[in-house]
């Protein structure tokens, strides 16, 4: 087995061996400018980037004329957001999201709030789901668009999303969705879910880093977006720039390979992941984050009460990566947004471990998890005041709520 144990596929995937074999003939061989359209060289790009489009536009049962390559998904949320916010302003400025999105989602709408937007941030129940009622309350005349992630990047908390589809329908509000997480890992379908603007990542999805796309509805409703690059008008001149041909071919094989392995790979994964949390949840005061129902397969967030997560990864740097309920800041480490938006206390939050599994998870690799975290947390926990006192029966628990 290779140390350390990696344990943090959300964060990104390796890129598929039958990704990179996929990609190389692009780099060397076939170099040609897509957009060249006098000679052979450029033919064969673009048939690379056609086929590409087709197997991506084939996993999320989309048209091949609804996708738009872009950069990644922090790209194509920016590209949604904005783009939708441009060109429907004239309609109104409203747009509705929740509190535990990425942060791609939350600061563009931070930024167009600078330009005069009117964002609502739902809250969620403490397992991470918004409140279907407050969603349709929260819609006004000026409301342009929603957007919900399918699936969150930190717990796995799956959205009901055709339930929040038939809310923005009925009141003739676009609907977005962050899908960067879901796609490739659980089925998700355009129509089926009834969704307008979608943005997904090849890297997410043992693809290369640096490419992802936008789905625009086509019809019923026709979407428009205002583009955020000009230039030669490339990808129907909603995102200029030449096509990043290896890494499209890359991402599109990436999906036909989880569109094809993504039944049996899900039941795996959901095997080894049930394992590891039914070995740790052996340990007292441990629970899980989000709700254990609606929930990716590969994903299981835990808080070890009285666990300092940060200091506990520290230590085992070495043998196993996962991570933890903090994000880096430029000063110091802050409590997740998105626990502390489920209600969880800054210590829970800092108390907090995000497991993601992946393709190459073995069940050996899980076995050692298990037994490295176990012994980790029990060292921790042997010369913890806080522990101590715990165990003592002084109450120190400032959360309310039993969180299983
Ligand atoms: C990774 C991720 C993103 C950003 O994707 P990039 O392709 O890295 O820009 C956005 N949203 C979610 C939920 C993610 O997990």
């Amino acid at each position: 087995m290779k140390l350390p144990v990696y344990l943090d596929y959300n964060a990104t995937t390796p890129c598929d061996p039958r990704v990179v074999t996929t990609m190389l003939p692009y780099f060397t061989e076939i170099f040609g400018n897509a957009a060249s359209r006098s000679h052979a060289f450029g033919w064969a790009a673009e048939e690379a980037i056609t086929h590409a489009r087709e197997q991506v536009a084939a996993l999320i049962g989309a048209e091949t004329k609804e996708i738009i390559f872009t950069s990644g998904a922090t790209e194509a949320i920016n590209l949604a957001i904005k783009g939708v916010y441009e060109t429907y302003t004239t309609k109104g400025n409203h747009l509705i999201t929740v509190a535990t999105e990425h942060k791609a989602v939350l600061d563009t709408c931070k930024h167009l709030e600078k330009q005069g937007a009117q964002v609502t941030y739902l809250p969620t129940d403490p397992e991470g789901f918004i409140d279907l009622a407050q969603l349709e309350a929260a819609i006004t005349p000026q409301t342009i668009l929603i957007t919900v992630m399918y699936a969150n990047n930190e717990t796995g908390l799956i959205q009901p999303v055709k339930q929040i589809s038939d809310i923005a329908r009925r009141h003739g509000v676009l609907f977005m969705t962050d899908a960067s997480q879901a796609a490739g890992k659980i089925p998700v379908d355009v129509n089926a879910d009834g969704i307008d603007l979608l943005a997904f990542s090849s890297h997410k999805m043992y693809g290369p880093k640096g490419v992802g796309a936008l789905y625009v509805r086509r019809k019923s409703p026709r979407v428009k977006i205002t583009a955020q690059l000009d230039g030669g008008g490339h990808e129907n001149g909603m995102r200029s720039g030449t096509l990043n041909v290896s890494g499209i071919a890359g991402f599109g094989m990436a999906c036909e390979l989880c569109r094809t392995e993504m039944p049996a790979e899900a039941a795996r994964l959901a095997g080894l992941r049930d394992r590891l949390e039914q070995a740790l949840l052996q340990l007292e005061a441990t629970a899980v984050n989000g709700s254990t129902a609606h929930r990716l397969p590969h994903v299981s967030n835990l808080s070890f009460k009285y666990v300092e997560s940060e200091s506990l990864l520290m230590g085992f740097h070495k043998s196993i990566a996962v991570s933890s309920g903090s994000a880096c800041t430029s000063a110091s480490m802050a409590p997740s947004h998105v626990l502390k938006a489920m209600g969880l206390s800054d210590e829970l939050a800092h108390a907090s471990i995000r497991f993601g599994l992946g393709r190459f998870t073995t069940e050996a690799e899980i076995d050692y998890a298990i037994t490295t975290i176990t012994a980790a947390i029990l060292q921790h926990r042997a010369v913890s005041p806080l522990w101590e006192m715990y165990k003592a029966g002084v109450d120190l628990d400032a959360i309310p709520r039993n969180r299983h």
